[in-house]
């Protein structure tokens, strides 16, 4: 892995399912689309306080056949949009559908450098939207994303599932 540069916006990278949304196991159609509370409040008030939103999920249910990879951009697009008509911008969404266990060789990989806990889809983000690590951070509902975060040289959140304004509020410093 190279240095990055340091790139001219700071970011908050969020995890998608526990964190923006309910985890109710590989959520993907559209009725699974729920979202955690404060979820919209928080991601336009990190928006305010000047951080781009990046979602950085991993989606190993395309890997093990229980959705396709367009299903997963359908439904990532639909939480965007959902979220834009509340006032909160996501600049990006990156997910990564490769695991291990894969049924369809085309989704198989040993240890994808995109997969949490590995930083990939941090690292790249950071790349592709002039992300100033240095004033970064993420939040996440599991070790691994702390974990990503960490190998990513930024600082991991743990979110504690209640409410994710609230959450950022003390993040952010009230
Ligand atoms: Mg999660």
């Amino acid at each position: 892995m190279t240095e990055s540069t340091e790139g001219r916006f700071p970011a908050v990278f969020l995890d998608r399912d526990g964190v923006l949304i309910e985890d109710c196991g590989y959520p993907h159609l559209d009725e699974h689309l729920v979202f955690m509370p404060g979820a919209a409040e928080a991601v336009a008030r990190l928006n305010k306080a000047g951080f781009l939103a990046i979602v950085v999920t991993n989606q190993s249910g395309v890997a093990r056949g229980l959705f396709s990879e367009q299903r997963m951009h359908d439904f990532n697009a639909l939480m965007v949009r959902t979220l834009a008509a509340r006032g909160a911008r996501i600049a990006a969404v990156y997910a990564c559908p490769f695991h291990d266990e894969a049924r369809d060789p085309a989704w198989h990989h040993p240890d994808h450098p995109d997969r949490k806990p590995n930083p990939g889809m941090i690292l790249r983000a950071a790349a592709e939207h002039d992300i100033a690590l240095s004033r970064s951070f993420l939040i996440g509902d599991r070790q691994g994303d702390l974990e990503a975060a960490r190998r990513a040289g930024i600082p991991g959140f743990l979110f504690d599932g209640q409410n994710l304004d609230a959450f950022a509020r003390e993040l952010l410093g009230g």
